[in-house]
């Protein structure tokens, strides 16, 4: 048995790991590379195999670093199954959607501003139906037939709604889990990470190898606490929140803090219809709900995700609408990062009054506006124009979907140290994956590989 990895390696986007059981070979994701447009292209565009020599896909969750190059496998030559659960079949193909959307927006953009420009989107909508149509869902804990003498086993990796860890058997008895990207206990609506069992190699990421997140517990009360502050300003409440998951663990708090009476009743705009579109995908994925969720939930038959002052936007002309509105309340809008779309406009519309708050809710990434936000920079352009950043701007940093290096040993403790004769650190820059080795080696693992990107390693 034999790993290589193509993408994530000594990095974080472009997931794509494969399997050599010999010498059939089945990847684990097929994510875009994202970061600096002309290299991730070129990452992008190529694969450094041939995409016809893979017998099957096993896909750990619905995040376009992970799924977003599939409509490109396939096109390229790849007949076989795509596996992954029935959730996260569906959030996959909303993302890879949105990305052909993405890809043709820019290739529009870039030909207008100069006339001749070469760039072409990796693939169309078309290819996104394609490659639909090879995916075969399997829920968790249903080993299932991978290729002749391989089976294997979803778990929740508490990730994201349908999130995966995959664990492989072999005939010979010899057994490798991949965490994909691991979750955190205490996330709202689904499961905490499953334990897996014992195997003998385990390829883990490492994003927050050298990093604690605040708290999750603490989420709730912050976020009523924000609430109730910016209502007794008379002020509106923000938040820019990427589509899928961040924006429905919103609307889920509020409304159990709503329930609770923690919050006033207020009303609560969901304006994007990616999100929209998102959350009605939760609603009907409840094999994925976590316990707590059942329980104030779902046995009161109360719809999580649907209460009578939430609304979810979707004409241009009901979005613009929202800025009539007076009295305090809450707008959910993506992008995460202030980027593009409709969060643009309430943001142009609110920033200045200082009795609103921006909420921040999620990573913002350098040279963004919404990293801009989050400095609190005096001044900010919005489609060109400068605005006073005079609304408070608030950030909790409790929402995280990713485990931090405590959660991820607390984790691998869970395996019998005895048995597990390696770990390959995956998904991390550098230094997080560096730091994450020194904790698992202190913590009694045998053996941590850091893995490079195209090295071949066996497992004996
Ligand atoms: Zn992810």
């Amino acid at each position: 048995m034999k790993l290589t990895s193509y993408g994530a390696a000594r990095e974080v986007t472009g997931s794509n790991h494969i399997l050599d059981v010999g010498g059939r070979k089945i990847a684990v994701d097929c994510g875009m590379f994202q970061g600096h447009r002309v290299d991730a292209e070129r990452k992008n565009r190529e694969f450094l195999y041939a995409p016809s020599d893979l017998e099957s896909v096993i896909l750990t969750h619905g995040h376009c670093d992970h799924c977003g190059r599939l409509p490109l496998l396939c096109a390229n030559g790849f007949s076989g199954n795509i596996h992954s659960t029935p959730a996260c079949r569906d959030i996959a193909g909303l993302i890879m959607a949105d990305t052909a959307h993405i890809q043709a927006k820019d290739a529009e953009w870039l030909r207008k501003k100069k006339p001749g420009h070469p760039f072409q989107p990796l693939y169309g909508i078309s290819e996104v139906v394609e490659s639909l149509n090879q995916f075969v869902t399997v829920g968790y804990k249903r080993p299932f037939l991978v290729t002749d003498g391989v089976r294997c086993e979803f778990r929740d990796a508490g990730h994201i709604l349908g999130s995966a860890m995959a664990v492989f058997r072999l005939e010979d008895g010899r057994e490798i889990a991949f965490t994909g990207d691991m979750g955190r206990a205490g996330l709202p609506i689904i499961r905490d990470p499953q334990p897996i069992g014992d195997v003998d190699y385990l390829v883990c990421e490492g994003t927050y190898g050298d990093r604690l997140h605040d708290p999750i517990e603490d989420a709730e009360n912050e976020l009523a606490e924000v609430v109730n502050a910016t209502v007794e300003r008379g002020g509106k409440i923000i938040i820019p929140a990427f589509a899928v998951e961040r924006t429905q663990e919103l609307v889920y708090y509020l409304h159990k803090l709503t329930l609770e009476k923690k919050i006033p009743e207020l009303e609560i705009f969901v304006d994007s219809p990616m999100a929209t579109n998102a959350t009605s995908i939760f609603r009907v994925h409840q094999e994925c709900y976590g316990p707590e969720i059942q329980e104030i939930f779902l046995e009161e038959h109360i719809n999580p995700f649907g209460f009578d002052n939430l609304h979810f936007t979707t004409s241009v002309a009901e979005s613009k609408k929202l800025n009539e509105v007076e009295k305090p309340h809450i707008i959910i809008s993506s992008s995460g990062m202030c980027e593009a779309g409709r969060i643009l406009h309430h943001l142009k519309n609110n920033v200045e009054n200082p009795n609103n708050t921006i909420l921040i809710v999620g990573f913002m990434a350098a040279h963004t506006l919404g990293r801009r936000i989050a400095d609190r920079v005096p001044e900010i352009k919005i489609f060109g124009e400068p605005y006073k950043l005079r609304a408070r701007v608030k950030i909790l940093n409790t929402f995280s979907a990713h485990a931090d290096y405590n959660e991820i040993l607390r984790y691998v403790r869970t395996f019998d140290l005895n048995r597990l004769r390696k770990i390959f650190l995956v998904h991390g820059e550098e230094s997080a994956l560096e730091n994450l080795k020194g904790l698992l080696l202190e913590a009694g693992v045998k053996a941590v590989e850091i893995v490079d990107p195209g090295q071949e390693y066996e497992m004996p």
